[in-house]
């Protein structure tokens, strides 16, 4: 489906982005929600991992994808332990990338299936909103759910998301494939 991704440009500063092509996606969510699995699973890269590592800068990675468009790796947000300075740089960056990339047309927002969102999604579900940047959220480690808790899990997501709006909800298990295929096909789309 997807043959040849690459990883063309590590933005640590605003606007320091490649030229823009056809398409653009962007992956966003908390750290350890589950996004380099993710996108392991969905594009077979192997992300570098930093979320061992909170002190260490963050950056913006640009895929291409077959070179017909990027797929965008967002820092995640939501560690522990971060300095004023630190979130401030997460911010500024991420507000550049949202603002100015017009070429942006869909975010993939990570929240995990297992919990209710936390006020760093509800701010960023807000933050796309008010930049009406088009979004779409992803359920994160399906497995970890029981069968008969998944339709429940589900419908609470949605209860306290839909003061925000309607949404569309992709859940996916990394692990297991269970709606990878779906997801995959929105992507293409
Ligand atoms: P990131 O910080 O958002 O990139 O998160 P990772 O992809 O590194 O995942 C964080 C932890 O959750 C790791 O221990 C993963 O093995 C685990 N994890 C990620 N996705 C899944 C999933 O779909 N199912 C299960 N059971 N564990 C997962």
């Amino acid at each position: 489906m997807f043959k040849k991704i690459e990883l063309v440009k590590t933005a640590y500063t605003k606007g320091d982005y490649p030229p823009i092509l056809n398409a653009e996606i962007a992956f966003a969510g908390r750290s350890n929600v589950g996004k380099s699995s993710l996108l392991n699973k969905l594009f077979g890269i192997k992300i570098a991992k930093i979320s061992s590592n909170p002190g260490k800068t963050r950056s913006i990675n640009f895929y291409n994808v077959d070179n017909k468009g990027y797929l965008v790796d967002l820092p995640g947000y939501g560690f522990a332990n971060v300095s004023k300075s630190e979130k401030k740089k997460w911010a500024d960056l991420m507000e550049d990338y949202f603002k100015n990339r017009y070429s942006l047309q869909m975010v993939f927002l990570l929240i995990d299936h297992r919990h209710e969102p936390q006020k760093k999604d509800i701010e960023m579900i807000q933050w796309l909103k008010e930049l009406e940047i088009p979004f779409m959220i992803v359920l994160t480690k399906l497995d970890k759910l029981k069968k008969n808790e998944r339709v429940k899990q589900l419908n609470l997501i949605k209860s306290h998301l839909s003061k925000y709006g309607d949404y569309i909800y992709f859940p996916v298990s990394s692990k297991t494939g269970e709606g990878i295929g779906q997801l995959k096909n929105e992507i293409i789309k």
